[in-house]
This record gives C-alpha cells, structure tokens and sequence, in this order.
C-alpha cells in the first residue's frame, strides 16, 4: 500500500555506519555468522535522544528498522537488509546503589561488563553465561543462568525499564516503565521478547550482595551416557535452591559428558551435595572449588568461548526426567551428529525452593515456571556446504524429542517452530497481543517472530 510519508526533517545523530565505511562489515555482522545481512545504515546511539532520532529517522522514510544490542540473537532479529540497525552497545554505563540493592545499567552491556562492575560493588544480578550475551536481549526474554534457582530469572529481577516507543505517526519518545507506571510495559518486558514493542535504553535490577561461591566440574566418559544423565536429571532439581547445574553431553566423537555448577556456599559443602553425582558411572575427572564470584562468571563463560561460528540451536523445556527412550534419541542423535561440534546442553531451573518455580506463570510473560531444566540442542559448523545437514539434523532432533519436552525458551528462537506464540508465551500471548496495540500500534517494531498487532500470526 502506498504511504504518504511525512517530510524527511529528523536528522540521525550517533556514529553511523554506511556501505563504504570501513568499519562497515565489522558493524553489520551478527555472532552467528550463519546470518549475513546488508543493512542501508547502522547507527551506533550513545546518547537516548540519538535513539529517538534514528526511529522517526526510519519512521519518516518507511525505512525497516531492527533493534541490537549484543548481536547474540540465534534467528539474527537484529539484522535486516536494507533498513537501519538501532545498536545501543555504545550506551553502557552502570551505576550502582549498594544500600537500596538497585543497579542502573544501560543496555548496551554485554553480561562480562555488568558482572565486574557490580562484582566491584559486591553485588550481582542472576543472568547468563556467556560473556558478550547482550543484557538487552537477555533481560526481555528472561534470562537464565547459574544463579537463577537461588534469585530467579533476570527478568524477575528488573525493576523499572526505559524504552523509546513509536508515538503517533511519525514520532517516537521515551517511556519509564515501572510496577506504578506503565506497569503493563515493564510486565511485557519481562520475558516478552527482545525487538517488539520498542528500543530499551536504561534497566534497574534487584542487586544481590555476592562475595564467593563454589563450583564444580565432573566429566565421564560417553559411555556413562544411560546413567549420568537420567541421573542429573533426579538430581538437580532435588538439591538446595542454592545450586544451579548444567549438563552437555557432546558428540559420540567427543566421547564426553560434562556436568557443571555453582553453589551459594562452601567447597565442602558442595563436595557433599555432589556425591550422587559422583557415584554415577565412572567420574574421569573431578574439580570442585570455592572462587571469588568474579571468577566464578569466567569459568561458566569459558564453554562460549572459540565456538564455530555458524549455529544453529533450538531449545525445549523439561518437566520431568527424560524416560529411557527420550536418553536413546539424544544417544542415537549424538552418535550421528554432523561434526564434533554438535551436543545437547541442560540446565537445572526448577524443583525444590527454586526461585523460577515460585513465580506464578502469568506474572511476568515468561509462562515456563514449572519446567524443571532447559534444554538446546546445537550445532555448528563452519563452511555453508556443511550448513543444510546441520539444520536438518537439529530439526529432526527436535522432532524426535518433542514427546517428552514442551514450550520454547524466547530467547532461543528457532524459526521452524510453528505455533511459536504458544510455544513462548503459553496463555501470556493474548495479554502481550494488547499490549502491543498499545504501545506499537503501526507495528514498527517487527520480524520474522514478533508479537503481532492484528490477529493474523504468520506461523
Ligand atoms: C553463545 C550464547 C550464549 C548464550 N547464553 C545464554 C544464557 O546463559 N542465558 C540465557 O538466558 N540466554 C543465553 N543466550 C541467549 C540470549 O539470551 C539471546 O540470544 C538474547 O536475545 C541475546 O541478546 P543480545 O542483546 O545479545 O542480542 P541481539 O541480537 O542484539 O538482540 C536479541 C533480540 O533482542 C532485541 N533487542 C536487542 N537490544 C534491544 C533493546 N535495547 N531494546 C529492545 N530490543 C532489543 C533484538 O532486536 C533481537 O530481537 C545465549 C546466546 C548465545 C549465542
């Protein structure tokens, strides 16, 4: 449909980034790499007003526009061909308020930076691993990590969110969201989903005081695979709230299980509470220490660390243990997996005292309270001759896992799940439905998965 547009007198301000800048692929690259898109302009915004500046930009032009922050997006939904990248990660600072427990950090953070400078107050947020993972992204589609059966999801720690919005036509302004004020968009903004209702400037969490903490590592050999990890499985949402594990099983041609964590507590303390662990198959390797919090943050990171840089991942939630038959499809998957990059990955959030649990599921958008683990499957690979096996094979592991696992984490999208509003939101979707009319009426902020303002969802 032909658009009237409004007179182009919005200018951009910030650095920006054109075809024929020498910067110009280092800016329009995702860190999937699978995802290789050509945008018109990427404004790097450092101040809020360069933010608003560049929506009516694109809103007086009818230009596309696409949110980023960390570039982390597994789908690449913060790229776009033609129209113009809103990056924030050149809006980083983060103030800490140790006596009212709140930090104000702006979202062009990756998770590395907001953990030293909270960690040099003491204190923390529970968020994720992996070191460059934007808190933008991570924080409105949930946020999950090794401190998050203690003190929940990131999101449940927000408090107050600044976003830049549409306004009327051809405008956009700045809009505070707290449980007093537009209560509605801080609750759409608390596992809703990055890049749907507007551009995020400015968070304030719940800090959590932190000195040090234990952690474990223990590796088996793939051929414990039927003992270890059923057993994980009973165990991990069983243990104290106070430690969150992980498991990865990798390839058959790795040949290694890997299960990982992180107690709020002592060395010993946690030697003792990993004991079924270690009476399971034959442990080939064992660490347990207790580390300063900070370095605590570098060891989870390490695992996201030189990966290849093609991916392709898709996740599921689990309610209960795997039966012996959902353990042989992650064998026979695993014993065919495209490359040694390959594996499946589990997270405990669930089970007793966990703090994601006591969340009612319509509380906040993120509607998987009950799960007791999160689960991905991933592969990786680096030449695209490599990429159509990679893909199939996570979609028929996908598939074949689906009997025994429900729901999609949002913040690992996949674009082959059908139904994704349900998937994500559960019953949550109707009520984000409402408020994306309200808050982004002419659909400004969209792709391949956002909420819809109309009825029709392109599934
Ligand atoms: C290696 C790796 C490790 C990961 N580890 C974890 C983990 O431990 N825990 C966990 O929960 N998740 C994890 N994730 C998933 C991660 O939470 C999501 O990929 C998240 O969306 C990344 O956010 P980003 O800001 O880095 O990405 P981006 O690609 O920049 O953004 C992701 C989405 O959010 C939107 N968005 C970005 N910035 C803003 C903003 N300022 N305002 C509004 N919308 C915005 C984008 O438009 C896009 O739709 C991991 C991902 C990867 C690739």
């Amino acid at each position: 449909m032909a658009q009237k547009l409004k007179k182009k007198s919005t200018r951009l301000t910030g650095r920006i980034v054109i075809p024929g800048n020498p910067s110009y692929n280092t800016a329009r690259m995702e860190f999937n790499r699978r995802f290789s898109k050509f945008p018109r302009v990427i404004v790097f915004c450092q101040r809020t007003q360069d933010v608003i500046n560049a929506v009516k930009w694109a809103r007086e032009r009818g230009i596309r526009l696409r949110v980023r922050s960390g570039r982390h997006s597994y789908e690449g939904f913060s790229t776009v061909n033609g129209g113009i990248i809103i990056d924030v990660s050149e809006m980083n600072k983060v103030k800490v308020d140790r006596k009212n427990r709140v930090a104000i950090v702006q979202t062009g953070n990756p998770l590395a930076r907001v953990y030293k400078k909270l960690w040099n107050k003491r204190v923390t947020i529970p968020a994720g691993t992996a070191p460059d993972v934007g808190v933008a992204g991570l924080t409105l589609g949930g946020g999950i990590g090794l401190l998050s059966r203690k003190y929940g999801l990131t999101c449940d720690n927000l408090k107050q969110v600044k976003m830049v919005v549409a306004s009327g036509r051809y405008g956009a302004k700045t809009i505070v969201a707290n449980r007093k004020k537009h209560s509605d968009l801080l609750w759409a903004s608390q596992g809703g989903g990055g890049g749907n209702f507007g551009v995020a400037t400015e968070y304030t969490f719940r800090v959590r005081p932190i000195s040090s903490v234990s952690i474990y590592s223990i590796t088996w050999k793939w051929s414990d695979l039927e003992k270890v990890f059923p057993a994980w499985q009973r165990w991990a949402p069983s243990v104290t709230n106070r430690l969150t594990s992980t498991i990865e099983v990798a390839a058959k041609q790795v040949g290694t299980i890997v299960s990982t964590g992180q107690l709020l507590g002592g060395a010993e303390e946690l030697r003792r509470l990993i004991r079924p662990l270690l009476r399971t198959g034959t442990p080939v390797k064992v660490m347990v220490k207790t580390v300063p919090f900070i370095e605590a943050t570098k060891f989870f990171a390490e695992s996201d660390l030189n990966l290849e840089p093609k991916f392709k991942i898709t996740g599921a939630y689990g309610f209960q243990p795997l039966p012996p038959e959902g353990v042989r499809i992650i064998r026979d998957f695993l014993s065919k997996a495209p490359n040694r990059h390959s594996n499946v990955w589990s997270q405990s959030l669930g089970g007793t005292g966990s703090a994601v649990s006591r969340v009612s599921p319509t509380a906040t958008t993120y509607p998987h309270r009950k799960a007791e683990t999160i689960y991905e499957l991933s592969a990786r690979w680096r030449n695209n001759r490599e990429q159509e096996r990679n893909i199939q094979w996570v979609e028929r592991f996908r598939r074949a896992l689906r009997p025994f696992v429900k729901g999609d984490y949002v913040n690992f999208p996949d674009l082959q799940i059908k139904n994704w509003p349900k998937a994500y939101y559960g019953e949550n979707f109707g009520r984000l439905k409402q408020v994306k009319r309200k808050y982004d009426p002419h659909n400004v902020f969209r792709f391949a998965q956002s909420i819809p303002v109309g009825k029709q969802v392109k599934k």
